[in-house]
């Protein structure tokens, strides 16, 4: 059995009731990300031979996680760059519309680059609308990243049951210890703690199924 951080024996998965194939949620994290990446590499056909060979092992040697988003600690944050490279491409075809249709507005289908300028700056313009609060969100999870940190790192994460749970004396409150949880709810829970949850909370373990 595994010692915890404190070096108490860890409780087993309350599902299946082994010790043997669970990890901190950090870690199931890192391996998968470890694990996608390794895929990546395996179906890169520019990677050398050598390469692919040992990240096909690397695939087949992981644990089985479920993807690292449905584990991460907070959401990416690259909305912000998303919608400004999205503006500005589109606004830069928008522009080029408009500079064509200037030049050739006797010709016939001259109204189609007017048409395809305006939709393509309109989208520009909603794609620009949304940095602010892109930005805005992305503030708010950095503040509340620390608090919904010190949460994620207590999960368990069974990579048998693929469920997480905490330890006796770990939860945090509204959560039994030993209480299994899939992915999704702990990441609610981890993301509420930190002010950033945006949904409402997923279904309880075993909803829906049997
Ligand atoms: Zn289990």
């Amino acid at each position: 059995m595994l010692p915890d951080r404190s070096g108490n024996p860890l409780a087993a998965c309350p599902r299946c009731g082994h010790a043997d194939a669970i990890l901190s949620v950090p870690a199931a994290y890192h391996s998968a990300r470890a694990t996608e990446w390794a895929g990546h590499v395996a179906r890169d056909d520019d990677a050398s031979i050598s390469r692919r060979h040992a990240a096909r092992m690397a695939v087949n040697a992981a644990l089985p996680v479920v993807p690292a988003r449905e584990l991460a600690v907070a959401p990416g944050n690259d909305e912000v760059v998303g919608y400004g490279c999205l503006g500005i491409v589109l606004g830069g075809v928008a522009i080029i519309m408009i500079v064509v249709y200037g030049a050739t507005s006797s010709g016939s289908g001259a109204w189609l680059l007017l048409v395809v300028g305006f939709v393509t700056g309109l989208v520009c313009l909603l794609s620009l609308l949304q940095i602010p609060a892109a930005v805005a969100r992305r503030q708010l999870v950095k503040a509340g990243r620390p608090a919904a940190t010190a949460v994620w790192q207590l999960g368990w994460y069974c990579c048998r049951c693929a469920i997480v749970y905490f330890q006796i004396g770990e939860a945090p409150p509204g959560v039994a210890p030993g209480q299994p949880l899939t992915p999704a709810q702990f990441q609610h829970i981890v993301w509420t703690v930190g002010g950033y949850a945006k949904t409402p909370p997923p279904p309880a373990f075993g909803a829906g199924r049997r």
